[in-house]
């Protein structure tokens, strides 16, 4: 692009951004906040796409922003084109542009996380689209090269890798098997990676110099990564790590067993609880990796590595009343944040007035996951003499007998769950402000999230970092909210 419209385009934007926020500080209170409840309900808490197993939710806002950025792209390649050769050109200097993040990972890390402060299902579904444009990128850059001159092995390896990495994405081979697929999408970037310097070594600097930093950031990023899991690892730490609601770990069992390959896997869990310089996760039962936790006998001692903790502390301390929704294995990622709540309100350092948990069960045995830290949190809130208690905790259980305690603020319920009516119930139950926290399965999170829609009220909606997938349980479960 000519550096006289480069300057001209970054001139317009800064005076467009500049009238925007004008025009924003002259509207009135009432507006804006009527301006920021549609932007929220409508593009935030709105998906165009819901998860499906190993997939990301996309949010209305996601989804135009993925718009732009693949509009942007196909522009950039076609604007003004005037023959095939000069768009297999441009394709090969986006793919290259776009390629540098990708070499950041797709799993969460360190960069991410805490630098760029995205959330794992953000930067996964970054990374996912990042990865499908530079494949097609890739592919048109390589096929038209092939079409004009004879393509040399360097060439066919990269498309052939580009096919490669391609195809192992499908959401049905990563879903067949997703520790497969990471190994060999890892294996197949890298090797990409090593065959790029051979095809950018004599083309223009501009593509050794993303290239460069494309090599530098993985470097870098594995460098944080094996710092951080040396100091880490339970028995090499010589301080506690320093963990809050809502964070996670990636935990791996290096003597797992053999054929599992303890060593190169590495999975995610959220902090349910901690004791001490013990961290407690709850771990329900899948197929791989977890199932050969399961099968371990269960009076042993396993070492683990620990990365982490990832994920943003969600502070929840700045509104009146907090409705904490899962369905499930996602009471894990509620549980610490009840108690940091409770705590908290017993120092005074926070505004809530009342912190409510629904935990839909999927089935009856569900309950004993959690029911030793939920009667630990209601010791908790009963040793507050200075305050009033503010815990409220139901369970929805299937085939339960209906049960009211003496104390009006614990209750078991086997009928139907209406969301709507208890987010509802719970915003209008005083006043103040409300959060919603919800982890659950995502039919379970889209009932939430409709819930949160259709309220007159203005409620905040949060996601937690693990966003559970549904299980068969989950799927039977459905008929018992809405
Ligand atoms: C931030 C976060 C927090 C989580 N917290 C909990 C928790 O507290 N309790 C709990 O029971 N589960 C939790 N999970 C889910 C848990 O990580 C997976 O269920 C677990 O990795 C499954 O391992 P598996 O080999 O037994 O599963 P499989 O049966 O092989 O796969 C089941 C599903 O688990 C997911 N999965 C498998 N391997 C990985 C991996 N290495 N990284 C990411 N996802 C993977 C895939 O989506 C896959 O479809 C969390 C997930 C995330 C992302």
């Amino acid at each position: 692009m000519h550096l006289l419209s480069i300057y001209a385009l970054s001139f317009a934007s800064a005076v467009i951004v500049l009238f925007i926020w004008t025009i924003w500080r002259l509207i009135d209170r009432s507006t804006r906040t009527a301006i920021v409840l549609f932007i929220r309900k409508r593009l935030l808490y709105a998906l165009v796409m819901r998860r499906l197993r190993t997939s990301s939710d996309i949010s209305v806002l996601a989804g135009l922003n993925l718009l732009l950025f693949g509009a942007a792209n196909v522009t950039a390649c076609t604007l003004w084109v005037p023959n095939p050769a000069e768009i297999a050109k441009r394709c090969g200097t986006l793919f290259i542009i776009n390629v540098i993040p990708l070499y950041l990972g797709g799993r969460t890390n360190y960069i991410a996380d805490r630098i760029f402060r995205l959330q794992l299902n953000e930067y996964a579904l970054l990374h996912r689209w990042i990865g499908r444009i530079c494949v097609v990128q890739g592919l048109v850059h390589g096929f038209l090269n092939a079409a004009t001159s004879r393509a040399s092995i360097v060439e066919t390896i990269l498309l052939s890798l580009v096919v490669a990495l391609g195809c192992l994405s499908f959401l049905h081979l990563r879903r067949y098997m997703y520790e497969v697929f990471l190994k060999t999408h890892l294996l197949f970037a890298l090797a990409l990676a090593v065959v790029l310097w051979f095809h950018v070594r004599r083309s223009s600097t501009r593509a050794s110099v993303c290239l460069g930093v494309a090599s530098a950031a993985w470097l870098l990023q594995h460098v944080i990564w094996l710092i951080r899991l040396i100091h880490q690892t339970p028995g090499s730490r010589s301080t506690p790590i320093d963990l809050g609601p809502g964070q996670y770990i990636y935990i791996t069992l290096p003597r797992l067993s053999l054929h599992t390959l303890g060593l190169i896997q590495s999975h995610p869990y959220v902090i349910a609880w901690i004791d001490g310089q013990d961290i407690i996760i709850l771990v329900e039962r899948n197929k791989g990796f977890s199932n050969a936790i399961f099968a371990l006998p269960t009076v042993t001692t396993h070492s683990a590595m620990v990365d982490g903790p990832y994920g943003r502390v969600q502070s929840l301390g700045q509104y009146d009343k907090v409705l904490l929704l899962a369905s499930g294995i996602g009471v894990a990622a509620h549980l610490l944040h009840i108690r940091h709540l409770l705590e908290a309100h017993k120092d005074k350092s926070v505004r809530v007035r009342r912190v409510a948990l629904t935990w839909f069960l999927e089935t009856p045995e569900q309950e004993r996951w959690a029911d030793k830290f939920l009667e630990r949190l209601r010791d908790i809130d009963s040793s507050n003499t200075y305050g009033r208690q503010i815990f409220v905790l139901k369970k929805c259980i299937p085939g339960a007998v209906e049960y009211q305690s003496q104390d009006l603020r614990y209750s078991i319920t086997p009928t139907i769950l209406d969301l709507s009516a208890e987010i509802d119930g719970e915003a209008g139950v005083e006043g103040g402000n409300t959060a919603v926290l919800v982890c659950g399965n995502p039919h379970f999170e889209n009932a939430v999230r409709k819930g949160v829609r259709s309220s007159k009220r203005d409620i905040h909606l949060f996601m937690t970092g693990f966003r559970p997938e549904e299980s068969e349980a989950g799927k039977a479960a459905r008929g018992r909210y809405c």
